[in-house]
């Protein structure tokens, strides 16, 4: 399976730039989640790398083959990429059944295919399966009706689940009589013998391929219908919807379409699978139902996934990694607690992670390895960073950083085909909850220095306790009957805070608050980004 490359990918509509200099590498099998707000360029990125939409600048490359680079003209077309699609309006075709929906792709793939001795290869797997008669014999009695007749309907699908061949090769395993031990004998021997002979005779090797001087030989063939058959079952026993195989959409739930819509997606075996946000349609029941399947999909597939959407909880739980955009600019690119524990800034701390973070503006610097802050009113407390920081070392970094950025910009800029960006990078505004929320937006933009400094606490991180340091009042309480989130104010402040157990929060009554954690974050006010992770004692 490919791993997939994007260097310096851009996607521009004259001065909007819908993503902007993306590079990143989706590993094989890998289960990437494209994750940000409405409009960030997710569906854009994902149909850049599919061949659906055209970037203006950079190289994309799937496997060892290059399927997009500007520089050198390549633009391979979507159905020459083998990668598979699956999008929020999956459209099944009505007026076919389940199995026609499935096959239908397959019958009409036309390529270098094996030359196969599909006689010989059927006749070797059916030998293989009565050489256990017992097994056969146990399975068939399972599908006896009260009369004792055999249900040939359920009997084929049980026989394709059980050996993993088509519905033909089951069929044809009805026509032998396991009872009669002679016969039977006799059968399989036969079988055998039609399978060896082949081989002998016409140069196959272990999987029935016709070869010459040791080479598979190829030709340019449909799929036979026995193939197509194999393939409709294998996708539709991961799904499992091999006993709808009969009805036609409308006679499906929308969670039974979906998952025909994905057996569909899966048959021909891409070894890339894009999805747009496919789950979008369902109900909230269902979509947690099938996101289980999306993740046993992709350990049984072994393919690369790419997954786009907007819901950050579906992002966290699917995604071997995430790739959090903002304005078309990668902000984070890493495993889902990696982003929710480690953010690399203001934006994906605030997006990651419900109920949402708690922002609280602090001042203060350095105190030896320490730095001592000023926070929510008048409050005094040390942060005590994790690993030994540097913080004045941090902010020269910092400068360096954005030097060396201004630079490469005015470097672009001077070329002639630079067209400015319209849709600006603008610093993340973070929200600070308060009391009297409208004294707050209304203060204007200040001049900031590097003693402005954000403290990012997770709901979780608070704890209401008897010794906290902190004196607070309960300002509204959400119990669910596993956890309680609370609102929890502090002067005009307001903090959330998740606390676990069915407790009862009476509105209005004093509490004691404490931060036990040693995963605090602390950011930098004006870059957003952030410096470290660590504990906080107040005084
Ligand atoms: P959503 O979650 O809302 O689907 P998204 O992150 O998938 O959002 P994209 O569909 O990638 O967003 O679009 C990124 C930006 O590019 C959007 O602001 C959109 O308006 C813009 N855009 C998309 N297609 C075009 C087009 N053909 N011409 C101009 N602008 C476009």
């Amino acid at each position: 399976m490919p791993k997939i490359t994007l260097e310096h990918i851009t996607k521009r509509w004259n001065k909007f730039y819908a993503v902007d200099d993306l590079s990143m590498v989706i590993e094989d099998n890998a289960f990437v989640t494209l994750l940000g707000p409405s409009g960030c360029g997710k569906t854009t990125t994902l149909r850049m790398i599919a061949g659906l939409e055209t970037p203006t600048s950079g190289r994309i490359t799937i496997g060892d083959q290059v399927v997009f680079d500007s520089a050198l003209g390549i633009n391979i077309p979507p159905n020459k990429r083998k990668v598979g699609f699956l999008f929020q309006n999956y459209a099944l075709w009505p007026n076919m059944t389940v199995y026609e929906n499935i096959s239908f792709g397959l019958s009409n793939i036309k390529e270098s295919l094996p030359k196969v001795n599909f006689e010989a290869k059927n006749a070797a797997r059916l030998a293989e399966i009565l050489s256990r008669p017992e097994d056969v014999r146990e399975i068939l009695q399972e599908c006896l009706d009260k009369k004792g007749r055999l249900d040939e309907k359920k009997a084929v699908i049980k026989l394709v689940d059980a050996y993993t061949i088509s519905g033909y090769t089951a069929k044809k395993l009805l026509g032998y009589h396991p009872e009669n031990e002679k016969d039977f004998t006799a059968e399989c021997e036969a079988l055998r013998k039609t399978a060896r002979d082949a081989v002998t005779a016409q140069h196959l090797n272990e999987n029935y391929e016709v070869t010459e001087n040791g080479a598979v030989v190829k030709e340019v063939r449909k799929l036979t219908k026995e193939e197509v058959d194999l393939s409709v079952r294998r996708v539709s026993r991961i799904v499992k919807i091999g006993m709808f195989m009969e009805r036609y959409p409308a006679e499906l739930s929308g969670g039974q379409q979906q998952r025909v819509a994905i057996a569909r997606t899966l048959a021909p075996e891409p070894s890339v699978l894009f999805m747009d946000e496919p789950l979008s349609n369902l109900d909230a029941k269902l979509r947690l139902e099938m996101r289980y399947e999306l993740q046993r999909l992709h350990v049984e597939t072994g393919s690369t996934f790419v997954y786009v959407t907007h819901d950050q909880m579906e992002a966290m739980t699917l995604a071997t990694r995430i790739c959090l955009i903002n304005n078309g600019v990668l902000q984070q690119y890493d495993a889902p607690l990696t982003v929710y524990t480690h953010p690399n800034n203001l934006f994906v701390a605030d997006f990651v992670g419900n109920p949402s973070i708690n922002f609280v503006e602090a001042v203060g610097k350095a105190e030896g390895d320490h730095v001592a802050l000023r926070l929510l009113g008048e409050h005094k407390a040390v942060f005590c960073p994790r690993e030994p920081l540097d913080l004045e070392q941090w902010f020269k970094d910092r400068d360096a950083r954005r030097e060396e950025t201004a630079r490469l910009h005015a470097e672009k800029a001077a070329a002639k085909s630079y067209i400015e960006k319209g849709n600006k990078d603008e610093a993340f505004r973070y929200h600070i909850p308060c009391v009297v929320e409208d004294d707050y937006s209304l203060q204007e933009d200040p001049v900031l220095t590097n003693e402005d400094l954000v403290l990012g606490i997770r709901p979780e991180f608070l704890g209401i306790t008897e010794n906290g340091a902190l004196e607070g009042e309960i300002y509204g309480a959400m119990p669910t009957g596993m956890e309680s989130t609370v609102k929890i104010r502090i002067g005009d402040f307001l903090l959330t805070s998740v606390v676990f157990g069915n407790t009862l929060f009476k509105i209005g009554s004093k509490i004691r608050l404490d931060m036990e954690s040693d995963s605090i974050m602390l950011f930098d006010r004006q870059s957003g980004e952030c410096i470290a992770l660590g504990r906080l004692e107040f005084e």
